[in-house]
């Protein structure tokens, strides 16, 4: 007869804040997309932006669209976690969802700019695990910014000027990706993922489990 199973101790685990962040068009939103999509164990931090709306975007889910003022509000009341200027406009991570997914020990996904992941790893180091996303070649780069077909032909030459500087920041981060075939760097990121959740210091149940584990002496 086989020993009965005593019942598991769960083991609780701190959440992790995934932060990514590329040039415009390396194809960082499409690696966050899919991540969302495949691994509902992490959710996404929806920033506020005061830049103007894209055609497929929607209110609420890809962005908090705001205006400078109502920005200046909430950046002055601190409530963003973090926030930057990119490209002419506001971009904050709103401060509440962030504190209530770590206190239940969800994951949650950035996707931000360099200065907001330097302010995240200051303010929250422990917590962060930070992967910059790097284009192949600048002319595919900016090959894919023209291919998106969203913006401007002034905002995609903003965005590729802004973008040498961008890559400048690429050692301030843990991984580094390059996004040749969006396949292996999807993989990549979920390989990430599922070793840094198996970080022992971040799996405060642990110290229970082996204490129970070793409690437990098998009948011969
Ligand atoms: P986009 O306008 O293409 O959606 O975003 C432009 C840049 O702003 C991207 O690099 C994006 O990661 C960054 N960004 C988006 N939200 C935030 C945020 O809340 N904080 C910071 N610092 N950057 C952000």
């Amino acid at each position: 007869m086989k020993p009965a199973k005593t019942a598991p101790i769960p083991i609780a685990r701190r959440g992790l804040m995934l932060v990514i962040s590329s040039p415009s068009g390396a194809g960082k939103s499409t690696i966050a997309r899919t991540l969302l999509e495949t691994d509902k164990q992490i959710g996404l931090s929806v920033s506020v932006t005061t830049r103007q709306r894209r055609p497929s975007e929607i209110e609420g889910i890809h962005y908090h669209f705001k205006s400078v003022r109502e920005f200046e509000r909430l950046r002055d009341a601190d409530e963003l976690l973090e926030w930057a200027e990119v490209h002419g406009n506001f971009y904050g991570t709103p401060r509440e969802p962030v504190e209530q997914a770590m206190a239940d020990g969800r994951d949650m996904l950035f996707d931000i700019d360099w200065q907001g992941a330097q302010q995240l790893q200051d303010k929250m180091s422990a917590d962060v695990v930070s992967i910059f996303v790097l284009p192949p070649t600048m002319t595919e780069l900016q090959s894919r910014l023209h291919r998106r077909a969203e913006d401007t032909e002034e905002v995609i030459a903003t965005r590729l000027a802004n973008s040498r500087s961008e890559i400048g920041h690429w050692r301030e981060y843990d991984y580094v990706i390059i996004n040749d075939d969006l396949n292996t760097a999807f993989e990549a990121v979920q390989s990430i993922v599922r070793s840094e959740r198996l970080r022992r210091d971040r799996r405060h149940g642990m110290f229970d489990f082996v204490t129970k584990l070793l409690e437990e002496t098998p009948a011969l």
